[in-house]
């Protein structure tokens, strides 16, 4: 089946009794048992859910992998894949990761006695083997990366991890397996803020993991029922649903994200756009290779002009909404000097390449015209 097909009835089988085309929403926490001490598919919501459950196989058929577990959010499923970390491991990890992953890494986990290295592996992978040492367990990266829209070589990573016997996970959010399939690629494992595209339309929180290997599955599924944070029976409903129509949104949102790319690239209030889909992005012939026929929906570009004209222009939309996150049906946009990216000390930040008049876009499903028309008349207000 094709990915729009198994997007649709992977994981949907039709409710036997009522015939209901759209199986029903389980919200039990508990199963009747036939018989004491004999274990039955489900007995209690936090180990299974039949909801939820549907909802992993879909995501597990799109992903090119045979198990997914579904959590309350994506950093619950990011913890669950570092519980397979031990104090004294290390962790290597691009440099660009999303920032709740950063803080997770350097305030939490270190707690834990885990050690973190953090390299830029979308400028080439052999940084991932040069910080690599014995104890590195797992490689995180994250492709289009945030908010320059890095590109890391998945492949190149997969080889360098498992060189050193680590495992790769990539945090899939921003291309979702309608552009790129990680575990086709080499990965171990695929995270997902299903929050955003995968959702789809700003209504929830969830997270994902995907695997290809029983064993991994297994031991994550133990971390996950001992830790807890499992996606929600609703969350669960809403996740299939937003699945598929997940190809559909990604492609079209990745179109009118690609035409905006070039008109803002031709611009001349605008001094750079940060797009893989344009010749001129640095990961480019990787995103040419990694991503299938689209580039994604989210980009950047920075103003020829200040912090205070890039925070007018994204006080100045009309349409395109100020908020963080991503992936929705809606636009919305964000400076991360003052938003995503405030917590980085101003230095760090400039020499992440992440400037005062940057700003972030997350392209949605309205036309490309009138997201044009909103940004050209917010640019006119902001700077004349
Ligand atoms: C939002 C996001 C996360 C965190 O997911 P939550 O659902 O907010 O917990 C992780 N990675 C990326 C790339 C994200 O955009």
């Amino acid at each position: 089946m094709q990915f729009r097909t198994r997007a649709i009835h992977v994981g949907n089988e039709p409710d036997p009794r009522p015939g209901a085309v759209v199986p029903p929403i389980h919200l039990a926490a508990t199963y009747v048992q036939n018989e004491a001490g004999v274990l039955q598919e489900f007995d209690y919501s936090r180990t299974g859910n039949p909801t939820r459950k549907s909802f992993e196989e879909t995501i597990a058929a799109l992903e090119g992998g045979t198990h997914a577990l579904a959590f309350a959010s994506g950093m619950a499923a990011t913890t669950c894949a570092m519980m397979l970390l031990a104090s004294g491991d290390h962790v290597v990890a691009g440099s660009d990761i999303y920032g709740g992953t950063y803080r997770l890494l350097h305030n939490v986990l270190d707690h834990f006695g885990i050690e973190v290295s953090l390299v830029r592996a979308s400028d080439d992978p052999k940084r991932v083997a040069e910080a690599m040492t014995p104890r590195t367990k797992l490689v995180w990266i994250e492709s289009p990366g945030n908010p320059l829209m890095s590109i890391t070589d998945i492949a190149a990573c997969a080889e360098v991890a498992h060189q050193g016997r680590a495992i790769l996970g990539v945090d899939n959010t921003f291309a979702t397996p309608a552009l790129t399939r990680p575990l086709e690629l080499g990965a171990d494992i695929v995270m997902h803020s299903a929050t955003k595209y995968i959702g789809g339309h700003s209504d929830l929180l969830g997270g994902v993991l995907a695997v290809r290997d029983a064993e991994l599955a297994e031991r994550l599924h133990f971390a996950q029922n001992a830790t807890g944070a499992v996606m929600g029976p609703l969350e669960s409903y809403l996740c299939s649903r937003g699945l598929k129509t997940l190809e559909l949104r990604v492609r079209e949102q990745s179109r009118t994200a690609s035409r905006l790319a070039d008109w803002l690239a031709a611009d001349k209030r605008i001094a750079r756009v940060n797009y893989p889909g344009r010749r001129e992005h640095p990961g480019h012939a990787i995103a040419a290779r990694q991503m299938d026929g689209e580039f994604g929906a989210m980009l950047s570009f920075e103003l020829n002009g200040d912090f205070a004209a890039a925070k007018r222009v994204v006080e100045g939309t009309r349409l395109i909404r100020l908020a963080v996150s991503l992936g929705a049906v809606e636009s919305l946009l964000e400076q991360p000097a003052s938003m995503s990216h405030a917590s980085y000390a101003r230095e760090d930040r400039l020499a992440h390449g992440i400037t005062d008049g940057l700003i972030r876009l997350s392209v949605g499903l309205e036309a490309f015209e009138d997201l044009r028309d909103d940004l050209d008349q917010a640019f006119a207000d902001a700077m004349g």
